[in-house]
């Protein structure tokens, strides 16, 4: 069966000298996984019409879900030309990418998520080279996936003071809890966390984008969400290390 579909490529690998394998998001199938027979020889007609962060419009040979399926032909819609140039949004667009591609499985369609993708990676070619834009990004990619921290009272007795937090508690807990129960956190400070707080419930990342950080918040931000992004979706720490810059 012949399938046409949105999608952009999640990682493309070798395969042989000439050929690639290329995983993809779709918009109405999840994420596939396409052996692009050729792909590197010079009349290919895959050859500049797919590519990282861009959307494509994919024609395959739809075999038994959860196999590689065959590449027939792949036409680029729409580049995002800016991560050809701008190096620092194009390491933000890879770790997102990264994200998506070990947190998505195969062929398991998502409503929503193709969307949430794509209005992410238009987000970061605008945005993707300012530091907060990052945090903004995982606190939605968290909320997304039904793991946004809590940010509000203490997770385990709603206390209001004396927050701190604790990737393994899923966000803030009070001093008194985290004595009692011997519970490892980080020091979360009120200016931190009105930060934190206001990001997640920002859906565009204007405002976060624009926040001028000093060098002790950005290293206290990027401890927590680094801490909490590790802890919740366990990807190697140097792709954020390298999108952080
Ligand atoms: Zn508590």
């Amino acid at each position: 069966m012949i399938v046409k579909a949105t999608a952009i490529p999640l990682a493309c690998y070798p395969y042989s000298s000439t050929s690639r394998i290329v995983h993809w998001l779709t918009r109405h199938h999840g994420k596939v996984s396409t052996l692009l027979k050729g792909a590197l020889r010079p009349k290919s007609p895959f050859l500049g019409e797919y590519e990282l962060f861009g959307t494509s419009e994919l024609l395959y040979f739809s075999k038994r879900t959860g196999s590689l399926h065959t590449g027939k032909e792949c036409a680029l819609l729409h580049p995002r030309t800016t991560f050809r140039t701008d190096w620092r949004a194009m390491q933000t667009a890879s770790y997102i990418t990264a994200l998506f591609n070990k947190t998505t499985p195969d062929e398991s369609p998502q409503p929503g998520l193709f969307e949430f993708f794509e209005a992410l990676l238009d987000f970061t070619e605008e945005f993707g080279g300012a530091s907060p834009f990052l945090i903004w990004a995982e606190l939605q990619f968290c909320h997304q996936h039904g793991h946004a921290p809590n940010l509000e009272n203490c997770t385990l007795c709603n206390a209001e003071e004396n927050l701190s937090f604790s990737a393994a508690s899923g966000g803030v807990v009070c001093t008194p809890c985290a004595q009692e129960k011997k519970i490892p956190t980080l020091e979360c400070p009120p200016d931190i966390l009105a930060m934190l707080r206001s990001w997640q419930a920002d859906e565009h990342p204007r405002k976060a984008a624009h926040t001028l950080l000093s060098g002790k918040q950005k290293t206290a931000l990027h401890a927590l969400m680094g801490a909490f992004m590790r802890y919740q979706f366990n990807l190697p720490q140097e792709l954020r290390n390298a999108a952080i810059g």
